[in-house]
């Protein structure tokens, strides 16, 4: 490749070769290597200054940290934005931002994890909406039109795909369901939460077990599960009532893609793997039900389906459950994973 190029130093526009070499980078004090296209000077030899190489550089740099940190990239936040029709400015004071912020992020500056998380939780339109009840002013009257009708738009939307009826869950509130109602977008939402950490490596047989490791915790602390779901006792431990629906449901409705792949090449295994298509919802979780969570999340983040089976195969809550009989909640006394491993108990209490 040759680019066209003025060299300082022969004074004069080159027609110079460009490379691609190996460099390292800092950013916010961490070291990242990238591959990146360097121009030189053909007659003089020197590196040259190419604003649009440098620029691209740059970008792969912040990409790979943002990678790194689970962070949004220009691109989905531009997303989040554009589903309400709002401009940069008007979308930043809703937020509570600065003017300008949402502008600097859409060209490449990296946002801080806080508003990162506010930008995710924009996604959920019943938050732009209590963000717009407080805030009316930071949509001006030229804009006014147009995102109220794609608030109210995507608010029906939001509400159509939590409330699907094609499965008909179970609505008591007893100790098989953790003493609250079923909710299908808080369980879904969970799904999400654990695919996004787990990343590469999250199955249905994990998914499974990690929201039922997940609702027994909170159980144990706070005397209700988190997502209201019954859970069976299955071959492989623990299974959602209805985990033969969940799953497609959730690709169907765009949420997630199972991908048919090869787990284990080793012992032969196939199965599918669990990609997130959506931000989670975190505005439907307590502060508790959060940190329980996150605790399933970091203890199983690198178990294979085979292991997480393993361990909960080891809980008297399964070993003393009959097969395909529903679990009760009342072995949450005794699980073996304990949260207390990490943290104090409060943390994970209202
Ligand atoms: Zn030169």
């Amino acid at each position: 490749m040759k680019r066209s190029v003025y060299c300082l130093e022969c004074r004069k526009t080159v027609n110079a070769d460009v490379v691609e070499r190996k460099e390292t980078f800092t950013v916010r004090g961490e070291a990242f290597e990238v591959l990146t296209h360097v121009a030189i000077c053909p007659q003089c030899s020197q590196d040259l200054y190419d604003d649009e190489l440098d620029a691209n550089t740059q970008r792969l740099v912040f990409d790979q940290y943002r990678q790194k940190h689970g962070l949004l990239s220009p691109v989905e936040i531009r997303e989040v934005r554009e589903r309400y029709g709002l401009s940069q400015k008007a979308f930043s004071r809703l937020l509570g931002f600065g003017e300008v912020t949402i502008h600097r992020y859409e060209m490449g500056s990296i946002q801080e994890k806080a508003q990162d998380l506010l930008i995710r939780q924009a996604a959920d339109p019943e938050f732009m909406q209590r963000r717009y009840e407080e805030n009316p002013g930071a949509v001006s009257s030229r804009e006014k039109g147009v995102f109220e009708k794609r608030l109210t738009d995507l608010l029906q939307k939001w509400k159509q795909s939590v409330s699907l009826p094609a499965i008909s869950f179970y609505r008591n509130q007893d100790i098989y369901t953790g003493f609250i109602e079923f909710n299908l977008a808080k369980i879904m939402n969970m799904v999400l939460f654990f695919a996004k950490i787990c990343s590469e490596c999250f199955y249905p047989t994990k998914a499974n077990k990690m929201l039922w490791y997940a609702d027994m915790l909170h159980y144990r602390l706070n005397n209700r599960s988190i997502s209201g779901s019954r859970y069976l006792c299955h071959q492989y431990g623990p299974v959602p009532e209805e985990f033969k629906l969940l799953y497609p449901l959730m690709e169907k409705e765009g949420l997630i893609e199972l991908e048919y792949k090869e787990i284990d090449p080793e012992q032969g295994i196939a199965g599918q793997v669990i990609h997130p298509k959506s931000l989670w919802n975190k505005t439907l979780f307590t502060e508790s039900e959060l940190n329980v969570m996150k605790y399933v999340a970091e203890r199983f983040k690198y178990y294979s389906g085979r292991q997480i089976s393993e361990e909960s195969h080891e809980e008297e809550a399964y070993k003393e459950t009959p097969e395909y009989g529903f679990i009760s909640y009342s072995y949450a006394e005794r699980l073996r994973v304990d949260l207390l491993e990490i943290g104090t108990k409060e943390q994970y209490k209202h």
